[in-house]
């Protein structure tokens, strides 16, 4: 039999709030409820936000909360030659393409477009889909473009990723916490367009790095914000394209403001760590998150 695997992944780009306190006790829960192992997985891919520091903090955030996982944690900055060499197979395999327009080039594209009266698409977090401009560029072109130094992106060639995929691309999702029934939730990726899979400075993304971790590391169990909802639609293509095994998901309710939106990092007064200074306890944590 499988061990059942459950992961807690969060970004050391600040401090935890009451939203990350209840995904992971909630991860905990589960594993302990189903014999199955909990494992934490620092996403730092991004060493120009993510720091040792706030790193610290998560850890000793979670340890206050309770929160128990196996070891060894897993610290995305030190597998970059592991997502690179995913990264190279979808290179090889014509199903990303580098993307030369900056965030200026794309606002100027889109504007001008809808000045003429025309909606550009937009993804289901609200950012405007990327121009399939440098998608039609000749391979001679790119080449060039590339050997000139200029800067560009790798880019997922969706409706490529997608015919090669087929149709009925869809993933598991559990309908409550019981983790007894699952739905297929059809999964479309296109709404996303040509995402980044890829940077300059960054030669990997979250996409990519957490399809290839969650299979690396055996997860069989997704357990995050609904925040990521769509967003999974993504992972399971790349899963599919990659050949990684799906882990089920659950996609919790999210932990909202006195406004009612979503917590962010910049609140302060939800902050896990400014909650203790104030005379906090763990179980009052778990009982402001409704556990
Ligand atoms: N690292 C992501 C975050 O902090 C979570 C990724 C995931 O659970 O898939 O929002």
């Amino acid at each position: 039999m499988t061990l059942l695997t459950f992961r807690f992944a969060p970004s050391p780009n600040g401090d935890l709030h009451l939203g990350h306190a209840y995904s992971a006790l909630l991860n905990q829960q589960l594993a302990n409820g189903n014999q199955a192992r909990l494992l934490l997985r620092i996403e730092d891919i991004d060493t120009t936000r993510c720091t040792p520091e706030f790193e610290a903090a998560i850890l000793r955030d979670l340890e206050w909360l309770g929160v128990r996982w196996k070891e060894p944690v897993r610290r995305q900055s030190e597998h970059f030659g592991e997502y690179q060499a995913a990264l190279e197979r979808l290179i090889a395999e014509e199903l990303v393409y580098p993307a030369f327009m900056s965030r200026g080039d794309i606002r100027a594209f889109i504007s001008d477009r809808e000045r003429r009266g025309r909606d550009w698409p937009r993804d289901p977090d609200g950012a405007p889909l990327y121009p399939a401009v440098d998608k039609a560029l000749s391979r001679k072109e790119r080449n060039a473009r590339i050997a000139e130094g200029i800067p560009f992106a790798w880019r997922l060639d969706v409706a490529a990723a997608m015919a090669r995929v087929g149709t009925g691309l869809s993933w598991m999702e559990f309908e409550n916490l019981s983790l007894s029934t699952a739905r297929h939730v059809p999964a479309q990726p296109q709404d996303w367009g040509d995402i980044v899979l890829a940077r300059r400075d960054i030669p990997t993304s979250y996409h990519l790095s957490v399809v290839l971790d969650d299979a690396l590391q055996g997860v069989t169990h997704v357990v995050r914000g609904m925040d990521l909802f769509h967003a999974t639609a993504v992972q399971r293509l790349l899963q599919q394209l990659l050949g990684l095994p799906q882990p089920a998901y659950f996609h919790h309710r999210l932990i909202l403001g006195p406004d009612g939106r979503k917590l962010s990092k910049s609140l302060k007064d939800t902050g896990l760590a400014a909650l203790r200074a104030a005379g906090a306890t763990p179980s009052g944590i778990r009982h402001m998150v409704g556990l």
